[in-house]
């Protein structure tokens, strides 16, 4: 941490900020200029120290971070890419993982042929929520245990593993027990409750980009499961909310590659909650493919113009078995695959 001091500052005021840091344990390295003196705050935990410790003292006129906030979820940490394995499927290896099925689960019979459709195009999880964190408590709220109950039905029926959203902390115990992944949402992705909740249990999770967070705070985020001891995170690029409005979210592709850098966790995309729209979902899959993702989140409803939630953003079965065609193309043309 680079603490700079006011023009004006007195060496009282310089004194302080080296007494502070010392009190911290912290080494101090100082550079007088002709101008003003700079102070360089040394040590392992510099990036989990709060820069306001030294932007409160008087003379400071500037406190910048060198070291990024996130521990266990940076490349500094462990250098090797992580692999999460479920059922033998592994996520951050060669192979693309694609998880599709429709946003909520909504009976029993659009389950099983979205289940049914998604696994013959080669999708090897099944995604659907039963708990759905909605704008407007007057919207469909998902089936609740009943849909947990369905997706353990249609999972074992068609021997495909489920991903589903946990909305609260109270139910993660319950959501675990049927499903193979957990999914934390966009929404409460700084609900740091509901973080230390799962990064307590041993279910691999799914962890969305909260749409208003940067990068570093999304693996800060990240931190907290790892803290509790949960090594099996996925992150997921959903888009982020920016002046554009032409799709429903603006999707950051370059997180992927920032990631791949920052990070050891596999991180996938979900490019339906991005486009907002049918039409612009297999060019956005296709991207995040070549960009680098580990995997797809994909929201396929056997009629979309059914669909309780999200039919606009939905494929159908036809076209998200097209468009697993071309994703195994253009994965196959960076040395990764699709289908095995
Ligand atoms: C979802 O996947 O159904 C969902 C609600 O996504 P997000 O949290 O990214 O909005
Ligand atoms: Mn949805």
């Amino acid at each position: 941490m680079i603490v700079e001091m006011r023009k004006s500052a007195t060496q009282e005021e310089v004194d302080g900020v080296v007494q502070r840091a010392k009190s911290l344990k912290l080494n101090v390295q100082l550079n007088v200029g002709t101008d003003k003196t700079v102070v360089a705050l040394l040590g392992s935990n510099t990036g989990q120290l709060s820069s306001g410790i030294f932007a409160v003292l008087p003379g400071v006129a500037s406190v910048t971070r060198i070291m990024k906030p996130y521990k266990l979820a940076s490349r500094e940490f462990k250098a090797m890419d992580s692999l999460v394995s479920i059922n033998g499927i592994e996520i951050g290896g060669e192979r693309v993982v694609v998880m599709a099925g429709p946003c909520a689960v909504e009976s029993e019979e659009q389950l099983k042929n979205a289940a049914r459709a998604v696994k013959n195009a080669g999708a090897s999880i099944l995604r659907g929520g039963a708990f759905k964190p909605r704008t407007s408590p007057f919207s469909f709220q998902g089936l609740e245990e009943a849909g947990l109950e369905l997706l353990e039905e249609v999972s074992k029926l068609y021997d495909i593993p489920v991903v589903t959203e946990v909305v609260d902390t109270h139910e993660v115990e319950l959501v675990s027990k049927y499903a193979a992944i957990l999914q934390i949402g966009s929404r409460n992705m700084q609900n740091f409750a509901l973080l230390n909740a799962v990064g307590k249990c041993r279910c691999p999770v799914v962890l969305k980009r909260g749409f208003a967070c940067t990068i570093t705070e999304w693996l800060t985020a990240a931190d907290y499961l790892l803290a509790g001891g949960n090594s099996q995170v996925i992150l997921c690029e959903r888009g982020i909310r920016t002046f554009e409005d032409s799709a429903r979210f603006s999707l950051d592709i370059c997180s992927i590659p920032v990631i791949k850098k920052s990070s050891h966790l596999p991180v996938i995309v979900d490019p339906s909650h991005a486009a907002g729209h049918y039409s612009l979902v297999p060019a956005i899959a296709r991207a995040a493919v070549a960009a680098g993702a580990d995997g797809l989140l994909i929201e396929v409803h056997p009629n979309p113009r059914e669909a309780l939630m999200d039919g606009a953003q939905s494929l159908t079965p036809s076209d998200f078995t097209r468009l697993m065609g071309e994703l195994d193309k253009v994965a196959k043309s960076i040395g990764r695959y699709i289908q095995p």
